[in-house]
């Protein structure tokens, strides 16, 4: 999306309500007063207006002038999806956002490979190609990827059945091993002759086993799948509230708190990965920050369910307590970089990956309490490029850097467990 600071509005602001509203506070119906019932069950034609003409509870930003719906009927307002409105861009920023998340769920469901067998292995030879795996897993799992892309699921167990039955040599290249496949053949070739048919051996007595403990135990992904939903619901229910919200005083009482419960799922969701993946032999300390920031989301829920919450003065307040939620992730991430940062390359780039997420989640908030552009010129960005359009950009910019953070847990997992 383009956003031009300097952008004229696409049309004049609306001129004050005239007509005298019949049902509405606000006059965004008009109908007229000589108007029969035949006339009354017509389509009200709905126009957007000013600032000044909205009642106390759609007054939220005196700086965006104009462009506002005003308790148009239902169906209107969920056709104004596809009409010019200040809303808008708020709308499709986190419906895109959306549609981009559902796509991501789809990729980590169907595309990024599940690991190979577990710690638990049962097995000698599991054992000694798990040893083997851990070392060299990395350095062809996801380079792979895209050739599992074109890969169905049938395909792929396919691909695992002839990964364990085939002798090594004829393996030419490791590209041709599927990447679900439990052990990394191309790595025997620096084993002796004498080894490589010992290893050979063991896979072949093993290959149900293995098949069976890398396609039926894999590494969990569900903190991953928690997270994506996370993301989705949070999107989800902001892009509806900012559609509906202008119906009626209703509508925004039950949006605003869907809005307020989906940015806890994400945060709390976004916690998920970072402390099952960083601590994932520490069954305490993977209770002890679950129990924490689902504990900080409920609480933030419960007080967004109170009405004053809502009050526009209090919106430094609603951004200090959700960006408190988030931040309070710096501890389990400085607790992972104490116990992984030197030694786990991936627990590093995810740290990063986090970090550059907390920054554009700051930046967002920053930039939703100051409302600015339009602060500096209040009515010039009434319908491209305010605060809140901005905002929404940041956070999914910020949702798709902690997914990318996320990915780095599943590759760190996949090749190294406890
Ligand atoms: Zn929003």
């Amino acid at each position: 999306m383009e956003m031009s600071s300097e952008e004229e509005p696409m049309a004049s602001p609306p001129p004050p309500a005239a007509a005298t509203a019949t049902t509405s506070s606000c006059g965004a119906c008009k109908c007229s007063a000589a108007e029969d019932d035949k006339t009354k069950k017509r389509r009200k034609k709905c126009e957007l207006v000013s600032y000044d003409e909205l009642p106390d509870w759609l007054k939220d930003n005196e700086f965006i002038h104009g462009y506002y719906r005003c308790e148009w009927p239902l169906k209107e307002t969920i056709l104004s999806v596809f009409s010019v409105h200040n809303e808008t861009l708020n709308v499709w920023s986190h419906l895109v956002g959306f549609l981009l998340f559902l796509c991501l769920t789809i990729f980590t469901a169907m595309v990024i490979p599940r690991g190979g067998s577990t710690s638990t292995s049962t097995t000698t030879s599991n054992k000694i190609i798990n040893s083997r795996n851990n070392a060299t897993t990395r350095d062809y799992y996801w380079g792979d990827l895209m050739v599992m892309a074109n890969m169905t699921g049938v395909l792929r167990h396919e691909a695992l059945a002839a990964c364990l039955l085939l002798h090594p040599a004829d393996l030419s290249q490791h590209e041709q091993i599927p990447t679900s496949c439990p052990t990394n053949t191309s790595s025997t070739s620096s084993l002796s002759h004498h080894q490589q048919h010992q290893h050979h051996a063991i896979q072949l007595q093993d290959a149900g086993v293995v098949a069976s403990a890398a396609v039926a135990d894999p590494i969990t992904r569900w903190p991953m799948f928690a997270y994506l939903g996370g993301a989705m619901a949070c999107l989800l229910t902001s892009s509806a509230c900012h559609l509906l919200l202008c119906h009626s005083e209703r509508a925004a009482y039950v949006t605003l708190r869907l809005d307020y419960a989906g940015i806890a799922a994400l945060i709390v969701t976004s916690f998920l990965p970072l402390v099952h993946y960083s601590f994932l032999c520490d069954h305490w300390l993977r209770r002890l920050y679950t129990g924490s920031i689902a504990a900080f989301g409920a609480a933030a829920v419960s007080a967004s369910l109170v009405p004053a919450f809502q009050a526009p003065e209090l919106r430094p307040l609603r951004a200090a307590l959700f960006s408190g939620m988030a931040a309070s992730g710096v501890v389990p991430v400085a607790h992972k970089l104490a116990l992984y940062g030197g030694t786990v390359r991936e627990a590093a780039v995810s740290a990063c990956y986090e970090a550059l997420m907390g920054a554009l989640y700051g930046l967002g908030v920053a930039v939703y309490a100051a409302r600015v552009p339009e602060r500096w010129f209040p009515g010039r960005f009434d319908l491209v490029g305010h605060s809140h359009q901005l905002f929404h950009l940041l956070v999914v910019a910020g949702a798709y850097a902690h997914y990318l953070g996320a990915l780095e847990y599943l590759k760190w997992r996949d090749a190294v467990k406890c």
